[in-house]
């Protein structure tokens, strides 16, 4: 079993490390996180980020948004974010209102406060392989996973199900660059892979990012793979107090039978990605050094 929750936690810890050397400098690092409306899980998700950035030791700012928030409205409070010196990571949680385009807001943010990795410079950055970008949270968070757990990347086929701009995309792009945490002969399923089934079987690391619970089950890995499982779906369970359940999107029983290692959900991906968060903002602050 992948252990995200202690591995996060290693991170956080080395994370908190370096924001008191930078206080100790006068640079207090400070995430702004931006919430338009009031969608139950980003309230959840929004809250969880600004209180992780306190506990390492940095400052947060929370900003709630009516959900009728205009698009000019929030594009003047990242404009006012962009040039607040104390703010060094911006983030704005998705999705957002419908009268707002989410690529408009990803373009506005500074790429240099761009601590979600979202922002089209720091994906070519990461592209092109260059390290004065961000790289998106949650590939980062399983980059970082594998690494910690002893998994040599180096020759080995990855295949990854899904090809969100935030998941599966910048996934495949770390894997394929020429390092030792990557490596690897990548292939990006999505819903037109003809044979899903034949490209898992082939996978020596399988990342799922599909969004749907439950969907690789045992008879589709190779003995020994690594899988790591993205996915958060939130499925009906009578024997829960609220009467539902969190699950990946890997049928986890079946499939730790076959695999060698595997993350759990929950406590296995989510964790780092708000690890990786804050690293991204304490990294944006000790770039204000240079
Ligand atoms: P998304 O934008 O909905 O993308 C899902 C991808 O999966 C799409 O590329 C889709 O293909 C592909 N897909 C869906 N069904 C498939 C099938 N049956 N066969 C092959 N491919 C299939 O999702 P996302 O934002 O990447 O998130 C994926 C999951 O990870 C969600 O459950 C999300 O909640 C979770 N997540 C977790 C974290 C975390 O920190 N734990 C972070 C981010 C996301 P098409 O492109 O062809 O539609």
């Amino acid at each position: 079993m992948i252990d995200g929750r202690a591995i996060a936690k290693k991170v956080r810890d080395e994370v908190a490390v370096r924001a008191k050397a930078l206080t100790r400098k006068g640079i207090k690092p400070g995430l702004a996180v931006v919430l338009v409306g009031e969608d139950p899980a980003s309230v959840v998700y929004t809250s969880s980020k600004a209180k992780a950035a306190e506990e390492a030791g940095m400052f947060s700012l929370n900003i709630k948004l009516p959900a009728d928030t205009s698009q000019a409205d929030l594009i003047r409070r990242i404009d006012e974010l962009n040039s607040n010196p104390n703010v060094h990571g911006i983030l704005v949680q998705m999705p957002l209102p419908t009268q707002i385009d989410p690529d408009t807001i990803i373009r506005r943010i500074d790429p240099a406060k761009d601590v979600d990795g979202f922002h089209p410079v720091n994906v070519g950055k990461m592209l092109v392989g260059e390290q004065d970008g961000f790289i998106p949270c949650t590939p980062a968070g399983i980059q970082v996973l594998l690494r910690e757990s002893g998994v040599k990347t180096p020759g080995k086929d990855c295949v990854i199900i899904g090809r969100s701009n935030i998941v599966g995309k910048p996934m495949a792009a770390l894997m394929i660059q020429d390092n030792d945490n990557a490596n690897c002969t990548v292939t990006v399923c999505h819903r037109h892979t003809a044979d899903l089934r034949s490209q898992t079987r082939r996978a020596d690391i399988l990342i799922v990012a599909a969004g749907r619970a439950r969907m690789v089950t045992g008879d589709m890995i190779k003995a020994g793979a690594v899988v790591i499982d993205v996915g958060t779906n939130r499925i009906a369970d009578a024997t829960t107090k609220s009467g539902t359940r969190l699950v990946g999107d890997v049928d986890f029983e079946s499939v730790r039978e076959v695999a060698s290692k595997i993350t759990p959900v929950p406590g296995g991906v989510g964790p780092m990605t708000i690890a990786m968060l804050m690293s991204n903002t304490v990294r944006a602050a000790e770039m204000r050094l240079r």
